[in-house]
């Protein structure tokens, strides 16, 4: 699943073809997404494109009638470029006609993402908690809310509402680096260990973004490349394997349904 450094690799190379075109024409597969894909005016208005952000796991395309383009990639959700004439592969749910003749194109098999564009900033965005990227992400704000949590560290960090965009696999890669087991409870952390904590979060996400994302099976950027983060991992998916650190094997455990990979002994 996109975590946030995947989702900033998708909003950065969108950028260059997306700010500044009109959307020209829309057509949409008529498929259920998470939310109802609504880009039926787009092809009467033709609205240009402003910019491209990204806000947590969402991208958000501003759009010069005031509107904006929302896209969630949900599980295997993949934002393409292409020509209209390209053949259109299995799972397109929706394609929109920028004026230099290009073709921007959403494919999500699994469905649990969404393209449509929302009048006003969407309420999912609204409920978003603090973006580990930004610099409203503090040691003393990421304490205050840690301290109110009653629940383990791992389920903390992959609430969107205390940190946008940090999933599964970021959240036990920092859990790692910050020597702090995913079962410690959040509000018993020393204000050392989430300090600690704080920079892992921030330095495991700029190498995702840096490496170009972790590419396991569906994730690619709208340039179509694969990224390289999935070789760096210290623990995720690595269970039986040697902790990078002091060799014991990693173990695996289930949390909320997922899974959980750390070091018995490196992480207290
Ligand atoms: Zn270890």
């Amino acid at each position: 699943m996109p975590e946030l450094p995947e989702v900033e690799r998708v909003a950065q190379t969108m950028r260059p073809r997306l700010v500044g075109r009109k959307l020209v024409s829309a057509w949409t597969s008529g498929k259920k997404l998470r939310k109802p894909t609504r880009l039926s005016t787009l092809g009467r208005e033709k609205p240009r494109v402003e910019t491209v952000e990204r806000v947590g796991k969402h991208i958000i395309a501003s759009l010069s009638d005031g509107r904006m383009l929302h896209i969630h990639l949900g599980m295997t959700g993949r934002v393409v470029f292409c020509k209209p004439r390209d053949s259109v592969e299995p799972h397109t749910h929706a394609r929109i006609g920028l004026d230099d003749g290009s073709e921007m194109r959403y494919v999500d098999a699994r469905r649990f993402g969404l393209i449509t564009v929302e009048n006003t900033r969407p309420a999912d965005l609204q409920e978003l908690g603090v973006d580990p990227l930004s610099s409203a992400f503090t040691v003393e704000g990421f304490a205050r809310t840690l301290s109110g949590a009653r629940r383990d560290i791992k389920a903390a960090l992959m609430d969107q509402t205390v940190l946008a965009g940090v999933g599964n696999i970021y959240a036990l890669e920092a859990l790692h680096l910050a020597k702090i087991s995913p079962k410690a409870r959040a509000d018993s952390l020393s204000k050392a260990r989430v300090a600690r904590l704080h920079d892992a979060v921030v330095k495991v996400l700029e190498k995702g973004v840096k490496n170009g994302g972790t590419s396991f099976s569906d994730y690619v950027d709208a340039d179509g490349n694969r990224g390289d983060n999935q070789t760096t991992l210290r623990v995720y998916g690595r269970e039986g394997e040697p902790c990078p650190v002091c060799k014991t094997l990693i173990k695996r455990i289930v949390q909320q349904g997922r899974s959980s990979f750390y070091c018995p002994k490196c992480q207290k």
